[in-house]
């Protein structure tokens, strides 16, 4: 037996593996991503490698490879840790082992020593609190906001400033000159917020709250940390929750990782977190350069800071005692990777805490359908919180019927609900949020008149408009002509459905001329940090309406939106996909929590074709378990994820031909083999986008109940491969090709 062999994980030695031999009396012992030690290059020295591969026969003339020395003596404990989770990766999603690698490892890049710079606050905190109110009365909204911060704090990182509070180098130099404030530079090492001031006493929790935190310590204590789902609606607690969770797991000893999708990272997330933890925390962002994420990953190692705040990647911080991983907002579809390894965050955290012996603790307002089924399942823990701590009410929801608006002859896109609630708001001067919850490329049919929506026999799923009158199934390839009147009603209403923000922001401009309208989507956010400039400018009240796509949904908080429109809940609802409701529920969920967060109770009014659907009536209803009994019965009768598995395969080539004829030999190869009702395949069919950059793409999926099954899938289809083509493979894809 050979085995392939990283030296050492430097990462200019990743790419390339050596080959050895592995002597007869490590054949036991030695699997992919075990540590042993080599001898290396021309004077043999010895040096620690990583096993990659294992293969019977060579590829090079047997008497010139070495053997493999020993294994390790000691245990290089975090990194081999990080090894077996990066071979688990790769079995379980179905990537090489060098790139399940790169992806657990951080980069090893030496960089230079940095400067980090920091405002210090020279005035008392009276002094600063007069000075506020001057600067506020003057309307000088940045110097404000600056120093409405620093009356809590003495220090606050210059980077933090700038980039998260959007203060000019100009207004803080005016400062400086002042004398409010100094700047001060110091050499160390590169964490990107440095943080001295106060710590903030904590909260006392609620019974609630304590006797989630009572029950997840017991049983860490009693050496069987285990995996636990809090549903609770925002404002409920979770957080406080998350925070007295971490302090614990730092009393003994160990060190915490939390999750937090990147959009809901604000300034406001990462300073409560310093506030009560000061300087033991960091934070790990796709702002970071190289460097800085370098020194955290050694920070980490080196037992200098207990807690990592960060998006999907902060889940491989290196830390030598996991005790505790949280991950905020679950749900979130950012939690699975769109490269390769295409791993989702939740499962791995839920292995490398078994690795570890940590608990792993995921919130959510609205829980995916597969934490809720483990949940269910007993497999997780599962706590609710019900009420809201800031003591605001939900808002009242009205859902406006789309085809009664047509037939009592409202053309506009504005239900006349919505119109007379618009209005109002901008007389109350209270600020306003539209939302499009466009999904890219949703192409379906729809009709006007009684909302029947043309879907795939085979597949309880959407059907989408393709060219020349088709429609056309994204799962299975089920094609049929376009029809001109609805089959349902008979009504020639039946119609693609289309709508984009700019259309939108038009009509608002001529319906409301004197209203100040901010857009934001794909388009207007392009640049760096456009996203956090339109939302600030929302909050500092620079506009009356905020329309966007489905990113304003998340993070900020506006007080002083009253009103919250979705304009149309249908996208979302028919995107093709199975898991269209879902989104939609959380979607809707979500943009209904956006309204009365201030003290003035808030309205929300969901537009739809379908007011029966049940994602609709029971987010109107903000009521998650009765949607989620009726979506989980859909899940298992279509035999969808959490019910049963899904590997989804892409295949990819220049010429058209190519592409069709492996996916249908692929498809063909899958059903031949398992003949069973074990393994069922779907299409192939073209993929939603079926050229992109001129490679044409073709996708077919399987289902099983046994995740194995489908990895034995996937490794029947890559020894299986065609000239010409490629194949991608996702297991249990969040979104449909
Ligand atoms: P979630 O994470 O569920 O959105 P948070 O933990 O952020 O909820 O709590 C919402 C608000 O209630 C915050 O302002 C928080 O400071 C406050 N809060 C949470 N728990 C308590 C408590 N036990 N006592 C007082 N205030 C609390
Ligand atoms: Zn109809
Ligand atoms: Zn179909």
């Amino acid at each position: 037996m050979y085995a392939k062999i990283i030296v050492d994980i430097s990462h200019e030695n990743v790419d390339r593996p050596f080959e050895y031999r592995i002597p007869e009396y490590l054949l036991s012992q030695v699997k992919i991503g075990s540590s042993v030690m080599i001898p290396f290059g021309k004077g043999n020295t010895v040096r620690q490698g990583y096993v990659v591969e294992i293969t019977q026969t060579s590829e090079y003339d047997p008497s010139k490879i070495k053997d493999i020395l020993e294994m390790p003596k000691k245990d290089v404990a975090a990194e081999d840790k990080m090894l077996q989770l990066a071979a688990w990766m790769k079995h379980r999603y179905g990537s090489t082992m060098i790139t399940a690698m790169k992806t657990v490892l951080p980069a090893r890049q030496k960089k230079k020593s940095l400067e980090k710079k920091e405002l210090v606050r020279l005035l008392s905190e009276e002094e600063t609190k007069q000075l506020y109110d001057e600067v506020a009365g003057k309307h000088q909204t940045a110097k404000a906001r600056l120093l409405q911060e620093l009356i809590g704090i003495e220090r606050l990182p210059y980077e933090l400033v700038k980039q998260k509070l959007h203060i000019a180098p100009a207004t803080i130099a005016s400062l400086e000159k002042q004398g409010v404030i100094a700047i001060e530079s110091t050499r160390i090492y590169r964490n990107p917020v440095q943080f001295s001031g106060g710590i903030v006493p904590k909260k006392i929790l609620s019974t609630e709250q304590q006797q989630i935190v009572d029950a997840i310590i017991r049983d860490y204590d009693n050496g069987n940390p285990g995996t636990y789902l809090i549903h609770g609606i925002t404002g409920s607690g979770k957080t406080e929750v998350y925070m007295e969770l971490i302090e614990n797991c730092i009393k003994r000893g160990r060190q915490a990782i939390v999750l937090i999708p990147e959009i809901a990272l604000t300034y406001q997330t990462v300073m409560r977190f310093y506030r009560r933890f000061g300087k033991r925390v960091s934070v790990m962002n796709s702002s970071l350069s190289a460097g800085e994420k370098y020194d955290q990953c050694e920070r980490a190692k080196n037992g200098d800071i207990d807690v990592i705040i960060g998006p999907r990647s902060a889940l491989f911080t290196p830390f030598q005692k996991l005790g505790l991983i949280v991950i905020d907002e679950e749900h979130e579809p950012s939690y699975k990777s769109e490269t390769m390894p295409k791993y989702h965050a939740r499962e791995t955290a839920i292995y490398l805490a078994s690795l570890h012996g940590a608990s792993v603790v995921l919130g959510s307002a609205t829980p995916s359908m597969e934490s809720f089924y483990h949940a269910k399942r007993g497999d997780y823990g599962l706590f609710t919180l019900n009420t809201r701590l800031t003591g605001n009410v939900l808002p009242s929801v009205h859902v406006a019927d789309l085809r009664t608006e047509l037939k009592e002859g409202n053309r506009s896109i504005f239900s006349r609900k919505l119109q007379e609630l618009i209005e109002d708001r901008l007389d109350k001067k209270q600020q306003i949020m539209l939302f499009l919850n466009r999904r890219g490329y949703a192409g379906f049919v729809s009709c006007r008149s009684c909302g029947h929506v043309m879907t795939c026999p085979h597949c309880d799923v959407s059907l989408s408009e393709h060219k020349g009158n088709k429609l056309v199934c994204h799962y299975c390839g089920y094609e049929t002509l376009k029809v001109s009147l609805c089959p349902e009603c008979g009504s020639k209403y039946i119609l693609g459905f289309k709508a984009g923000t700019e259309a939108v922001e038009d009509k608002l401009k001529e319906m409301y001329p004197g209203a100040k309208v901010l857009r934001m989507d794909g388009d207007t956010t392009k640049t760096k940090d456009s996203y956090e400039k339109i939302l600030s400018a929302f909050s500092e009240g620079e506009a009356d309406i905020l329309l966007g796509t489905q990113m304003i949904v998340k993070g900020h908080d506006f007080p002083n939106v009253t009103l919250v429109g979705v304009l149309a809940a249908d996208m979302s609802l028919f995107a093709g996909d199975y898991r269209a409701a879902e989104r939609t529920f959380q979607l809707l969920t979500q943009a209904a929590g956006r309204a009365g967060r201030g003290e003035a109770a808030g309205e929300v009014v969901i537009q739809t074709y379908q007011p029966e659907h049940y994602s609709i009536v029971h987010s109107a209803n903000q009521d998650y378990d009765a949607f989620y009994e009726e979506e989980i019965l859909y899940r298992e009768l279509a035999h969808y994820p959490p019910a049963e598995h899904m590997l989804a395969v892409l295949v990819t080539s220049k010429q058209e031909n190519s592409a069709m004829e492996q996916a249908q030999r692929m498809a063909d190869l899958l059903r031949n083999t398992w003949k069973s009702e074990k393994l069922t395949v779907m299409g192939p069919a073209s993929a939603s986008i079926g050229k992109i950059q001129d490679i044409y793409r073709m996708v077919l999926y399987c289902k099983s109940a046994d995740y194995e099954m489908l990895v034995q899938a996937k490794d029947l289809m890559e020894q299986n491969g065609y000239e010409n083509t490629q194949m991608q493979f996702d297991f249990n894809p969040i979104s449909s090709y």
